[in-house]
């Protein structure tokens, strides 16, 4: 149900869930201090209490509510990159509600790039919001999504369809070396850059807990499209391209002709249109180079958890 910003702001003051536009995607908002708020995320959603929840402010302040071992870089990251797509984990203080961080020693949290969000959480103070969609279903990229997925009940405010439309970037900063946790629009060049020293990829071992779940996936089975057998398509799947030239446009294909930051927008839409049309399958092009841009690895890694072993 679409509701204005002061009753958004009353609900969740009241402790009630509000589905929250952010640059990334729709967010499922709860009062970040109240306990008894929080838990109903993991109802609403059917989230697993062992995948903790991202931690959204409005001003640097809030950040030391939640932690007071925050780093000189992490200032220094928030100065580029905040308000954006770019979450930092930190070690929490004793305070912070052992549901929001699923019992783990870090917190985790950003500074969304998105007016209505930032106005919400001004007059609200931080809110917890992981993306709004029921677990295991993609994230919504638009309103209509959080209506698939809990019909016209849930209070959503209206921002449109998303602007970058895939998560944030985690970065770990609650230990040295830092280690990006999960890829966004944010690479790990641009932060190295600003911290002066490399940062990686976190390997198997130092991993971001929800990564475990599974996510990102349609029920359609999602393949690498294997572009040297494309003369016999599939009727009952779609195919997406993005650079591949082709002669001819087949009806059941969408082709980005190069534009990624289009695809990163699309692409859990277009997941969502596939299961609601009920196809079976979703053939991608591959990439021919991850390194090109830092939504290219974004999206390869959402992809590539999607596609069916
Ligand atoms: P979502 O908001 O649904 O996009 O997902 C939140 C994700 O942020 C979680 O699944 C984790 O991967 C990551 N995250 C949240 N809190 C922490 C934390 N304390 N340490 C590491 N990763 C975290
Ligand atoms: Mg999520």
């Amino acid at each position: 149900m679409k509701i204005e910003l002061d009753k958004a702001c009353e609900l969740i003051k009241q402790g009630k869930l509000v589905a929250i536009p952010t640059e990334t995607v729709y967010g499922l908002a709860a009062d970040a201090k109240n306990a008894l708020a929080v838990q109903k995320i993991f109802k609403k959603k059917g989230r697993p209490a062992d995948n903790p929840l991202i931690v959204h402010i409005s001003s640097l302040k809030q950040m030391e509510d939640f932690s007071d071992e925050i780093p000189e870089d992490a200032y220094r990251l928030a100065g580029k990159f905040w308000p954006g797509p770019l979450t930092l984990v930190l070690k929490r203080k004793n305070e912070v509600l052992d549901i929001v961080t699923a019992g783990l020693d870090t917190v985790a949290i950003r500074m969304p790039d998105h007016p209505i969000a930032l106005k919400l959480i001004e007059e609200t103070g931080p809110v917890t919001a992981p993306s709004a969609n029921r677990s295991g279903k993609p994230s919504p990229t638009k309103v209509e999504h959080i209506v698939q997925d809990y019909g016209d009940s849930l209070p959503y405010l209206d921002g449109g369809p998303t602007n970058i439309g895939i998560e944030s970037t985690v970065l770990d900063l609650s230990e040295k070396p830092y280690r990006v946790l999960r890829p966004g629009n944010i690479s790990s060049d641009e932060i190295s850059e600003i911290l002066g020293e490399e940062i990686k990829r976190a390997n198997k071992s130092r991993k971001s807990p929800g990564t475990r779940h599974s996510h990102y996936k349609p029920k359609a089975s999602v393949h690498w499209l294997d572009l040297v057998h494309t003369d016999n398509l599939d009727p009952n799947a779609f195919y997406i391209f993005h650079n591949t030239e082709l002669e001819k446009l087949p009806s059941n294909a969408i082709h980005f002709h190069g534009d990624y930051s289009l695809f990163a927008r699309s692409l859990y839409d277009l997941y969502r249109t596939a299961d609601l049309e009920k196809l079976s399958s979703i053939y991608i092009e591959p990439f021919s180079n991850l390194s090109d841009s830092p939504i290219i690895s974004a999206l390869f890694n959402r992809i590539e958890h999607s596609v069916s072993q």
